[in-house]
């Protein structure tokens, strides 16, 4: 009877560790999550993930370290399929040895593509560099232009780059940067059941309201990179994790 008894109080005791434990680390099950079913059901859960967003990451800003928007659209080139620290590394060197437009357009794509070996596919990204400073010299008067359709003429400039270039240096929110982070997260909150960035971009702008886009933008990026990962989410420690039913989500 008594080492019943001791095993009862042991169980009750793992059990009651097991809640607090459920408690301290948010987690939901995604079968047990309630989905919103009306348009205002679904507002009121975007204005909760924006809110816990901005709780979590304040003063979100781009990560690629720049002067201006010239600077800033060349380390966005940079960035494709490369970490911004390493890009972080290379850009000072680069804008010493070629401080203005005119200097990345008059050098070669060889030696502009030996500096920026270590960012990888550096002769198609030297190409770009050399054909935006061309272009923006020769079409804008050597300064980088302010609407998306212009932008769109620049060599290497998609709408990810534009978006990034006129929300972060000019404060123009023309539309919602989609990166890789963006695009997986957007899917695991349920905010775009696409696949393709230019429909995710489609559908977060209807969803999120215009003068939140730049920030949206910064923050997403942010906790992709900090706790919602591709291969592993946090999401026992995720702040948002009571809004969100991902079916990869980890308990
Ligand atoms: S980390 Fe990502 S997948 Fe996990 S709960 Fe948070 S938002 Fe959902």
């Amino acid at each position: 009877m008594k080492r019943r008894g001791q095993t009862r109080a042991e169980r009750d005791q793992r059990r009651q560790q097991e809640d607090m434990n459920r408690t301290q680390c948010y987690h939901v099950s995604p079968k047990a999550m309630k989905r919103p079913k009306t348009a205002a059901e679904r507002r009121q859960r975007v204005a909760a993930i924006l809110e816990k967003l901005e709780v979590l990451f304040p003063a979100a800003t781009c990560a690629l370290h720049h002067k201006d928007a010239w600077q800033l659209l060349v380390a966005t080139i940079l960035s494709a399929q490369c970490t911004d620290q390493r890009v972080n590394k290379v850009t000072p060197g680069l804008f010493q040895k070629y401080p203005t437009i005119k200097d990345f357009a008059a050098v070669s794509q060889a030696e502009l593509a030996r500096d920026i070996l270590s960012t990888g596919f550096y002769n198609n990204k030297a190409k770009s560099v050399i054909g935006a400073a061309k272009k923006i010299l020769a079409g804008f008067g050597g300064k980088v232009p302010k609407t998306m359709e212009e932008m769109l003429t620049i060599p290497g400039a998609a709408r990810k780059t534009a978006n990034v270039v006129l929300g972060t240096a000019y404060g123009i929110a023309s539309g919602v940067v989609v990166d890789t982070h963006v695009q997986r997260i957007a899917q695991r909150l349920d905010l775009s059941k696409q696949k393709d960035p230019a429909k995710i971009e489609q559908d977060l702008m209807k969803t999120v309201p215009p003068g939140k886009w730049i920030l949206f933008s910064h923050r997403l990026i942010h906790f992709g990179r900090q706790v919602c990962q591709a291969r592993k989410p946090r999401c026992v420690e995720c702040t948002l994790n009571e809004l969100c039913y991902a079916k990869d989500k980890t308990a």
